[in-house]
């Protein structure tokens, strides 16, 4: 489905992001966490996008598999890294021939030990001039073209220290012609309204997605530490995962909590969709719909509509 007809159809989104996996086993893996992720009743579902080869290969065998095999709307994301225009305009037109409708457009990460690489030969620099290109395209038979989405930075993107020019570079994702803005993961709820305001004063007007990711180890939140640059980890959060001691359970509950704490108040806060980094797993995910006392996303959304 056309984001712009989820989000007609769906005055709160609820979505859930995957990364392409590498092995058969973890392939079979991941399927059986999206049967039991498809009972929540996704708005739609995201595969995040590498810079190897193979790990692109990979996102496009998972978001052809996933709209094949199920009746979830599968989102690709798609980088200016290490692409020509060409390579860029291949990809599009084979998703396009599979019916995927929708591309979440990023600027990329460089990849960290790529020999001879070089940033300036990709075709684009910027995720805006990505979104224009996208938006150029035919798209699955349908005068809009591509939906498309945008990244947002609540706490600000560690490539741009100045948060007015900041927030230019966002506007120019948006006026490129961007339909919603999904954000990195925050784990203070603070921090999200006072972008959506930011968003709102530089007349941005497309629907934000809130991004949330249970923590589930202390693994894991070292690793999102590395992974999300800059984003806070705050110390009420830190102590309460230190009180846990050795117990990894006791750490994964405490990240259900807190998520779910966030959830509830974005919810009460009229957040246009919650957008869910499942690391391929469901257990996190489902215990927070648990908590919040509903069986599915439809539900969900008919409580946040109270
Ligand atoms: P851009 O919008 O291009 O911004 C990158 C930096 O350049 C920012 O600091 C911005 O302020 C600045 N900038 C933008 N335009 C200009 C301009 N015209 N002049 C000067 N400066 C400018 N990475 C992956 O590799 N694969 C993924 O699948 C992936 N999925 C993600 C999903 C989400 C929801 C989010 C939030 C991030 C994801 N990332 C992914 C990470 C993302 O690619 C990196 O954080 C990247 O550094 C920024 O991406 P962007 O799309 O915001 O880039």
């Amino acid at each position: 489905m056309h984001i712009l007809d989820i989000f007609e159809t769906n005055p709160t989104t609820f979505s859930f992001e995957f990364f392409p996996p590498k092995t058969d086993k973890a392939s079979a893996d991941l399927f059986e966490t999206m049967a039991h992720l498809q009972a929540l009743q996704p708005s739609f579902v995201s595969v995040t996008y590498g810079a190897g080869g193979t790990t692109r290969e990979r996102t496009h065998d998972l978001i052809v598999r996933i709209q094949q095999e199920t009746n979830l709307t599968a989102i690709s994301h798609l980088t200016c890294v290490c692409h020509s225009e060409a390579e860029l305009e291949a990809i599009l037109e084979r998703y396009a021939a599979s019916k995927i409708e929708n591309i979440l457009a990023l600027g990329g990460d460089p990849p960290r030990n790529l020999q001879g690489y070089d940033r300036a030969n990709d075709a684009f620099q910027y995720a805006d001039q990505l979104v224009r290109f996208v938006r150029s395209r035919l798209g699955v038979a349908d005068s809009r073209g591509f939906g498309v989405g945008v990244a947002g930075f609540p706490e600000g993107h560690p490539g741009t220290p100045n948060r007015l020019l900041e927030m230019d570079n966002l506007k120019r994702k948006v006026d490129a012609g961007a339909d919603y803005i999904c954000t990195q993961l925050f784990f203070q709820n603070a921090d999200f309204y006072d972008f959506r305001e930011r968003c709102d004063l530089a007349g941005i007007r497309v629907p934000i997605l809130a991004g949330i990711m249970p923590v589930t180890s202390k693994e894991n939140l070292a690793r999102i530490a590395e992974l999300a640059l800059g984003a806070r980890i705050p110390a009420r959060l830190l102590r309460a995962v230190e009180r846990c001691g050795d117990s990894a359970e006791s750490v994964a509950k405490v990240g259900v909590h807190w998520a779910t704490e966030q959830c509830r108040d974005l919810l009460d806060n009229e957040v246009r969709g919650l957008h869910f980094y499942t690391l391929n797993r469901s257990d996190a995910t489902r215990q927070i719909y648990d908590y919040l006392g509903v069986k599915d996303s439809q539900a969900l959304a008919r409580r946040a509509a109270v």
